[in-house]
């Protein structure tokens, strides 16, 4: 079974607004940073659900045309992530589906830890699977469960599912949000203008729409959508926060407010912590664009050393990480960043990213930059080393391909073939983000190999 499917992705619902679908629309739109493979929207017109998914970005799934046919006053939307070259639409979301008490869509932003489990059970007991997705269990439990009322049912099927979801139902006439008892993932709770509501990962939706945050959806909360009400909260389980903090590192936008304080900050925040870490004299920091840009700013600012762009990022060019085969991806490095000659030549560069996962993009980078004139090549990684696989949601490689697990940091020194290499410390990005190793209010996993399920 493949374990791929439904990784980093982004979730949007919109509640009591005319023009549902088209806000959905352009909440994706600020979303895509979170998944380029596919995109989809369902709207309900209080009689009937409308659906439109598909394979590529928001702009190419959408247009005027087909916008129009999904008509009505909510809507719930996806972007989807994954590193799979899967072409079927079947796995693009939302997953769709008539049942007993009438029609629903659900958007996942997650990974259900215990999906292979729970479908075997279904299997066993006679249903039938249309794609490879974890959140198609979701659809199969809330229809088999016993329950009157599709709330009731939503609670039931939650339930039955354990590790990271941020989940959007959306029924004929009510909308669901849900997340997990840890709030692994984002979801943010906002006010639109005309008095509707958005759910999304990310408030850069938010902005976009012009909506205002009124708070995140709780770990372990449901919130029920009804017309003329304002949403109600259950409390399905007590929270146990573990948000993931690979979205203050790399995933979000600095422009979100997530988990409650600005990306941006924190990325500012890891940046200035990392001057502190292995200082050295360099002439220029520079970041490797754009994941890096936010941090190499903080560390400049620390350091008193000037920051300069570097490295020029070509916007055109998809992420590197996507691509499946490792030639592949050295070519996209090659095509999507180049040197800015004047900043490099002679030059003691520090250069900083957000993360090293493979080793791949920093080897070209710094290959590019001495090639380019660089004098000295001083590589500095906001976060600690990626050393384990995510669970929950993250694409990240497995164990054997994630350069910090399989070699120490002077042999990833060598291999990226930097002058020195310093990543910031578990504690200082804890600390960072306001929080501190006895908190335990992150998961960090991916630096630290500690799972929570
Ligand atoms: P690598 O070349 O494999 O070491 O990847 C490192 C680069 O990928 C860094 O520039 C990061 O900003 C970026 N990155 C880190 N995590 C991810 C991810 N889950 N998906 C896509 N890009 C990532």
């Amino acid at each position: 079974m493949r374990e791929d499917i439904n990784e980093k992705c982004a979730v949007v619902g919109i509640f009591g607004h005319e023009e549902a679908s088209k806000l959905a629309y352009f909440s994706l739109h600020a979303l895509q940073h979170r998944g380029q493979e596919a995109a989809g929207i369902s709207s309900s017109d209080g009689k009937k659900l409308h659906t439109i998914k598909d394979r590529g970005l928001v702009m190419q799934v959408f247009n005027e045309k087909n916008l129009e046919t999904l008509s009505g006053s909510s809507a719930v939307g996806h972007t989807r992530y994954s590193t799979a070259g899967d072409d079927s639409i079947l796995d693009a979301q939302p997953v769709f589906a008539r049942y007993d008490l009438g029609e629903m869509a659900i958007v996942h932003n997650g990974n259900l830890t215990n999906a292979q489990e729970v479908r075997t059970s279904l299997i066993e007991k006679g249903a039938i699977f249309q794609t490879f997705m974890d959140t198609e269990n979701l659809i199969h439990l809330i229809a088999k469960s016993p329950k009157d009322k599709l709330v009731d049912r939503i609670i039931d099927a939650v339930q039955r599912i354990e590790g990271a979801f941020s989940l959007v139902f959306l029924s004929r006439t009510k909308m669901f949000a849900m997340r997990d008892r840890f709030g692994f993932r984002p979801l943010s709770l906002g006010r639109l203008p005309n008095g509707g509501y958005i759910v999304a990962s990310e408030t850069c939706a938010f902005d976009l729409v012009g909506a205002t945050l009124v708070r995140d959806v709780e770990p372990g909360e449901l919130l029920i959508f009804e017309k003329d009400k304002a949403p109600q909260s259950i409390k399905v389980y007590e929270p146990t926060p573990k948000h993931c903090i690979f979205e203050y590192v790399y995933f979000a936008r600095p422009d979100s407010t997530v988990y409650g304080q600005s990306v941006y900050q924190m990325r500012k925040n890891m940046g200035q912590a990392l001057a502190s870490v292995e200082p050295i004299e360099a002439d220029v920091v520079i970041p490797v664009p754009d994941g890096g840009v936010p941090a190499a700013i903080g560390y400049s600012q620390k350091s008193g050393i000037p920051y300069e762009l570097g490295i020029m990022r070509n916007h055109y060019i998809g992420r590197t990480f996507i691509e499946p085969t490792q030639e592949m991806r050295d070519l996209k490095v090659k095509m999507k960043l180049s040197p800015m000659i004047d900043v490099i030549k002679g030059k003691r560069v520090i250069v900083v990213d957000d993360s090293i996962v493979r080793g791949t993009t920093s080897r070209r980078i710094i290959r590019m930059l001495k090639e380019a004139g660089a004098s000295e090549v001083h590589m500095r990684v906001s976060s600690p080393p990626t050393t384990d696989p995510c669970f929950y949601g993250v694409d990240t490689p497995s164990k054997d391909k994630l350069i910090a697990s399989n070699m120490t940091n002077q042999e990833i020194c060598d291999y990226i073939e930097a002058d020195s290499l310093a990543y910031l410390d578990e504690d200082s990005l804890l600390k960072s983000v306001n929080s501190t190793v006895d908190e335990e209010k992150y998961c960090t996993a991916c630096f630290t190999g500690k799972y929570i399920v």
